[in-house]
């Protein structure tokens, strides 16, 4: 007899792990599918996220800032080290280790809330069936409702082939045994600037190269620039408008072919690390006849609510339209159950914060002035820099801002950007502040600690009506 859920989703990642637990909160018959094998071969839930994204990056990012702080900054300190060394092999096993606490913590929590699960391959069939090939064998089951949740794969560039040994993905890039002494990153967005800095605080010379001409397109562009003279100073070498046309391994190095300004030129890395974006992963998940239909980019056609074209079928995070974060695909899928379950499950796509993990931080949400100018609003803006902000200044943390961006008319903030040590964490009161459709000068009005780092937020504020109080 075919087993029946309420709820069945396909991916075990940030999207369908949390959406699957909010689905057995509600009272549903829960079942989540997940095919990730982690590098010991054994199934892991959490997807791209726990297992080779957002987690393990972060472990090294922390590993190798201590390292640099260690080897430049703690001299002011009046601290110093005989000969400070990286064992990089402990380094990888601690994030490891981080990774198998949080993966093997998402099956206790399935465990604790009921979620069925099965490690295999799910594939949608007509009429809301779905095959599962697990190690054992397949058998097929019938949700009243299927969310496909099977986020995002590298996209790879011809003439580059990943062998994860010298050409690395981003798993690779998160797994190498030794520093090398020149890595080659394609692609200066988040994961080539976080992965880069990584093995460049650890002493690698690092070339990133860039096909785009602006910098950090994205973000707003008075913090990408300083973040490009603060990223020279750390000894990334960016370049911009740069085509890498091919790369080979011989002889245990990567060479690598690229093209600027027409010209052509070869270098040789150590290691190359690919890092040029992810595209929708649907390999093997949609059966011909099951009606759900892809966009002209790949990723699986959703409405506003995620609804696909068959009913009672939805897909969230990584494999639909939308910036692929973590936070994204939690609540994307969040709100989907709750709109099962008859509720108003709600996502405010313009409060979505964007966090680049490097040092400092780059964190942003709602609208960058570039933005603003292209839609003809008019705007305020408040600035305040880390070098006039107290505890900055005792953490030895001076570099970067805060810029807040409001309507000129209303003061409701429209957009913020800080560029410092924790941006990520400084942002979440300029999110909430958004989210409620706040002014600056709610801000400007909340009393802030002092001294933190925040305080610089409300300056900001203060700024975006000209009466920051320490800025001259
Ligand atoms: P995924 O996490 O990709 O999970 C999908 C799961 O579905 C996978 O386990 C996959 O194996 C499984 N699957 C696929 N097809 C099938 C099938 N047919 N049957 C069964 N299972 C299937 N985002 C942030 O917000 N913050 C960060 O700091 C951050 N850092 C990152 C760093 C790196 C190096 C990378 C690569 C990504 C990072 N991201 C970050 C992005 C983040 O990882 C993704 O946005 C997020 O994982 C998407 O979640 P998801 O659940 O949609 O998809």
């Amino acid at each position: 007899m075919t087993d029946k859920y309420d709820v069945i989703l396909i991916g075990g990642g940030p999207a369908g792990y949390v959406g699957a637990i909010r689905a057995a909160q509600m009272g549903f018959k829960t079942l989540c599918i997940d095919r990730f094998k982690g590098k010991n071969g054994q199934y892991s839930l959490g997807g791209t996220c726990l297992n080779v994204g957002c987690i393990p990056s972060k472990a090294l990012l922390d590993s190798s800032k201590h390292f640099e702080q260690m080897t430049k900054h703690y001299d002011v300190h009046g601290i110093s080290f005989e000969n400070p060394a990286i064992d990089v092999p402990t380094m990888i096993g601690r994030k490891d280790k981080i990774v198998k606490q949080l993966t093997g913590g998402i099956a206790q929590l399935f465990k604790a809330n009921k979620v069925n699960y099965k490690a295999g391959s799910g594939k949608l069939l007509k009429d809301r069936q779905v095959e599962i090939t697990t190690d054992e064998g397949t058998e097929i089951v019938q949700g009243e409702h299927i969310v496909l949740a099977t986020g995002s794969v590298p996209i790879s560039i011809p003439n580059v082939d990943i062998d994860n040994e010298y050409i690395l993905d981003n798993a690779g890039g998160l797994d190498v045994a030794a520093v090398p002494e020149k890595l080659g990153v394609i692609g200066a967005g988040v994961i080539g600037l976080e992965l880069g800095s990584v093995w460049s605080r650890l002493g690698s010379e690092v070339t990133v190269f860039e096909a785009m001409d602006t910098f950090l397109a994205a973000c707003d562009q008075t913090i990408a620039k300083m973040a490009a003279r603060e990223f020279k100073k750390q000894g990334l070498d960016i370049h911009l408008s740069t085509f890498v046309k091919s790369a080979t391994v011989k002889d245990g190095k990567v060479e690598v072919v690229y093209e600027k300004n027409g010209e052509q030129t070869t270098a040789v890395y150590d290691k190359l690390l690919v890092a040029v974006g992810r595209k929708a992963e649907t390999s093997g998940l949609l059966s011909d006849d099951c009606g759900v239909t892809l966009t002209d980019r790949g990723q699986i056609d959703v409405d506003d609510e995620c609804r696909t074209a068959v009913p009672n079928v939805w897909a969230v995070g990584d494999v639909v339209r939308g910036p692929m974060l973590a936070h994204k695909g939690s609540e994307e899928c969040s709100a989907v159950i709750e709109r099962i379950a008859g509720q108003h499950g709600h996502i405010d796509f313009n409060t979505i914060p964007w966090v680049i993990y490097t040092e400092p931080e780059i964190a942003w949400v709602g609208q960058t002035e570039e933005q603003l100018k292209a839609a003809g609003v008019e705007y305020k803006v408040g600035t305040f820099p880390f070098a006039a902000n107290g505890r900055a200044l005792a953490m030895n943390e001076p570099t970067g801002m805060v810029k807040l961006i409001a309507d000129k008319e209303t003061d409701e903030l429209l957009g913020a950007h800080i560029y410092a040590a924790n941006a990520a964490d400084l942002l979440s009161e300029c999110v909430v502040a958004m989210e409620f459709k706040g002014c600056a000068e709610d801000l400007a009005r909340i009393v802030h600690a002092h001294p933190t780092l925040s305080e610089a937020v409300f300056e900001a504020a203060m700024n975006v009506d000209k009466r920051a109080i320490h800025k001259a």
